[in-house]
């Protein structure tokens, strides 16, 4: 038997790489690179376990339990991912809106800029409140 053989053997059943573990390893090279420039020691230790646990998810054969660790790091990502698209669009159209909060509801609401003295009424809960846009 060669070693390809042998390797394959070795990896039957096993977990493999998903989204969180290239995360892991990524966050983990990172966290090395940045170690090299500010010489932080806790910074290497927090690489060295990241790599380390996503070569342990690799090798798992325990698959509904990575799959778990895998689900919550998919909804962490996809609020992050929201938020920042949510804050880029707002700075995108900051110059032609303005964002406000209604007083009674905390709705947000988008009016546009250079309109002056407005009343906006908002759509939720139909309170009318007058601002300078
Ligand atoms: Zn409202």
């Amino acid at each position: 038997m060669n070693f390809l053989m042998k390797a394959m053997r070795w990896m039957s059943g096993r977990y493999g790489t998903d989204d969180f573990s290239r995360f892991l390893m990524i966050a983990g090279l990172a966290a090395s690179v940045l170690t090299m420039v500010f010489r932080i020691p806790l910074l290497s230790i927090m690489g060295l376990f990241f790599v380390t646990y996503a070569v342990m998810r690799g090798l798992s054969r325990d698959h509904s339990r990575r799959l778990k660790e895998n689900q919550w790091f998919q909804k962490k990502k996809y609020k992050v991912t929201q938020t920042y698209y949510r804050w880029k669009n707002k700075l995108q159209q900051r110059k032609v809106y303005r964002y406000y909060k209604c007083p009674s509801c905390k709705q947000k609401l988008r009016v546009p800029k250079g309109k002056k003295k407005i009343k906006i009424t908002c759509p939720n809960c139909s309170a009318q409140f007058v601002k300078q846009t």
